[in-house]
């Protein structure tokens, strides 16, 4: 399913000297924008860019291509009892990065995510009392990690606010497929018009152009989608957003972090951070927990149940 130009995003926020550009680096889809000849059908090979290493990564200098950033977090041993995710690696992706505001130059470079060109990495958007996207993003990500890791799973994190900026998209995607994850989630709040509230998850459509092709993502991507679109709505009683996406649910194709990614992926825009309402409860630790817990039994459910 291919839905044309999403509506969001693309509203710039002033924060004092800052600007802030909208997350899920939204506008227009591939459609009309260049798309470089490539001759690599398929999909990516994962490399590690020189200018970024992954989390865990276990040497320094050179890049290490195809590495996967796992090999240092040994797997758990199988042990079934109250460790349901043991043996299973999960990469969350806190959407943008704080420091990225300070590297506008680097994160506008273009990058190659398939069918068109994006931005490296945005900002983020933030709440008009100055609580940030990528502050946010972060704080939910620990939140998520520390649950599933409590039942056994190996997470990763594409930045841990150990990278100066970014790292890009294509960086993002390319780390969990290294990994060789068995699902991973971009964590995002939104920059949607101020009368709009709600969440919404976003699933990757079809794609296959250039360095893309997420035909074998969809399907598992789809049923990782309902399930933490179903279980952050029960834990959090955050409502379906009312701007965007349908039943909370939205496909894109514009984005790199999904058209690049291997492995099952989905993002979550977790509510509105221009909404008051959304803002309020974002900034809300005791919420953000609730965020974490929706988010990580949707990750449970998706590895330890079928269909
Ligand atoms: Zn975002």
């Amino acid at each position: 399913m291919n839905r044309t130009a999403p509506l969001i995003t693309l509203l710039g926020v002033s924060l004092g000297a800052l600007t802030l550009t909208g997350c899920g680096a939204g506008g227009p889809t591939a459609a009309g924008l260049a798309s470089p000849p490539s001759s690599a059908p398929g999909l990516p090979t994962p490399q590690m860019p020189s200018t970024w290493s992954p989390a865990p990564a276990t040497t320094a200098g050179a890049p290490a291509p195809a590495t996967a950033p796992a090999a240092s977090d040994s797997p758990a041993p199988a042990s079934p009892t109250g460790k349901p995710l043991a043996g299973r690696t999960i990469v969350l992706d806190p959407g943008h990065n704080p420091g990225n505001v300070a590297h506008t130059t680097e994160i506008n470079r273009q990058v190659d995510i398939g069918n068109g060109r994006k931005e490296c990495d945005t900002t983020g958007t933030a709440t008009d009392a100055g609580y940030t996207e990528a502050d946010y993003s972060l704080d939910v990500s620990h939140r998520i990690r520390d649950l599933l890791k409590a039942l056994g799973a190996t997470v990763l994190l594409t930045q841990d606010g150990d990278h100066p900026w970014g790292p890009c998209i294509t960086d993002r995607a390319a780390f969990g497929n290294a990994a060789h994850a068995d699902a991973a989630i971009s964590v995002h709040g939104d920059g949607g018009p101020a009368s709009g509230s709600g969440f919404h998850v976003i699933m990757p459509a079809k794609v296959v152009a250039g360095k893309a092709d997420t035909t074998a993502i969809t399907a598992p991507s789809h049923r990782l989608g309902l399930l933490v679109r179903d279980s952050f709505h029960t834990v959090t009683g955050e409502p379906y957003a009312d701007y965007i996406g349908d039943q909370g649910l939205d496909t894109r194709d514009d984005l790199g972090g999904l058209n690049l990614s291997g492995i099952p992926k989905v993002f979550i825009e977790c509510g509105n951070m221009r909404n008051a309402g959304d803002a309020q409860r974002m900034t809300d630790p005791q919420w953000r927990q609730r965020a974490a817990q929706g988010i990580a039994d949707a990750f449970t459910a998706f590895l330890t149940t079928t269909g």
